[in-house]
């Protein structure tokens, strides 16, 4: 049943039933454009303050039924924040694009179940007013390099089809000599980024995992070889790629599964292509755990033996994320180009010691590290 769903939604932004706009950006020419491309999808307008928005019933229930229904309206705040990284841990400096709220995929241990308090979709349409904070930002700090992703509170490509706004961020950044933007994505629709004249200043990404993973845990989501053929369609197109294995969870024949995965990729995509990898194991706070096994009772990775970090989230005993990460290591570092750089997301240097045998200070820093192997990539 599962893998006929992933079938039918190698486009997740056909998973939307209903589209709500605020009637204060109704006539903002890229809500006519959104409407325009959703085909005969009912739309309703409501009150600028989303008052008027169905009765989804109790959260984190409505989610299912939510994550059918996108919100388009303005963004009144900022768009661009720093990563909320914690201090206790090595983090790479980078800064999020706030673009909308919530997926239409649907992974178990998504921590958008716990972050977010709305069910629905919500998506700004006021690209102008993003461009400009972002133009403004970039010019400066002109001595800062800009890692810029969109794939944070949302999937940076799941609504694409229907926004568009792929190709306004990518053709915004093709000059920025110091910034650089990440597309984040589990789906494979990667046509607006045909063509476009990216600079080498857009990196796409995709997130990774087991077959097994992919497979019970990733609603909705692209399969492994759909994600991995837009990843080569993309490096054809001269895009250089990201590939993040995160979460890694423990479960049976993990090894061969995390080592398929990887055998998969190098012989998908070229090597060279490759701007960084990272891992991360699974991590979740107490609050995920709750909403997660509602809705997915038949999911059993949250069962496993966990250990409370010092942000508070649950981890895997060190032992156990020490041996997966130099598990993934070998195999990655036996077919990974040169000058890829692959990391751990939020662990300590300790950790690092042990893996790699050195620790990001010691090649200044996670950040700097991840600048130089773009830096690199983009002067050959
Ligand atoms: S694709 Fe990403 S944002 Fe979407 S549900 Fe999965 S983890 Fe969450």
């Amino acid at each position: 049943m599962k893998v006929i769903e992933k079938n039918n939604m190698k486009d997740p932004a056909h998973f939307v039933a209903r589209i709500h706009v605020e009637e204060d950006c109704l006539d903002d020419p890229v809500t006519r454009d959104i409407l325009a491309r959703t085909g005969d999808i009912p739309v309703d307008i409501i009150k600028s303050d989303s008052a008027g928005l169905p009765d989804f019933g109790l959260y984190p229930k409505s989610l299912s039924r939510g994550k059918r229904h996108l919100l388009l309206s303005r963004n009144r705040g900022r768009f661009l924040k720093p990563c909320p990284g914690t201090k206790e841990y090595c983090c790479c400096d980078y800064q999020v694009l706030n673009i909308g709220m919530n997926c239409p995929m649907d992974c178990v241990y998504c921590i958008l179940q716990a972050y977010l308090n709305n069910p629905w979709l919500s998506f700004f349409v006021n690209y102008d007013d993003l461009v400009n904070e972002l133009a403004e930002a970039v010019a400066l700090q002109p001595d800062r390099f800009w890692r810029i992703g969109t794939g944070e509170f949302t999937d940076s490509l799941a609504l694409d089809r229907l926004t568009d706004l792929s190709r306004v961020l990518v053709e915004f950044m093709h000059d920025k000599k110091n910034g650089l933007l990440e597309l984040k994505t589990k789906t494979a629709v990667v046509d607006n980024l045909k063509g476009l004249e990216h600079g080498g200043r857009t990196i796409v990404a995709w997130s990774l995992n087991s077959p097994a993973i992919v497979a019970k845990e990733e609603l909705r989501t692209a399969t492994l070889e759909e994600r991995l053929a837009a990843a080569a369609q993309c490096a054809a197109w001269g895009y250089k790629l990201a590939f993040h294995f995160d979460p890694i969870i423990y479960h049976p024949d993990w090894e061969k599964g995390y080592t398929e995965t990887i055998k998969q990729l190098f012989s998908a995509v070229p090597g060279d292509s490759i701007a960084w990898i990272s891992m991360g194991c699974l991590r979740y706070l107490p609050s995920l755990k709750e909403i997660a096994v509602q809705r997915f009772p038949n999911s059993k990775f949250f069962y496993e033996e966990f250990i409370q970090g010092l942000d508070g989230k649950s981890r895997y005993f060190r032992t156990l994320r020490v041996e997966m990460y130099k598990h993934l290591y070998q195999e990655l570092n036996k077919r990974a180009a040169a000058d890829t750089c692959i990391y751990l997301c939020m662990e300590s240097d300790d950790i690092w010691q042990e893996v790699f045998g050195f620790t990001p200070g010691e090649r200044g820093g996670l950040a700097s590290m991840l600048d130089t192997a773009v830096g690199e990539k983009a002067k050959g």
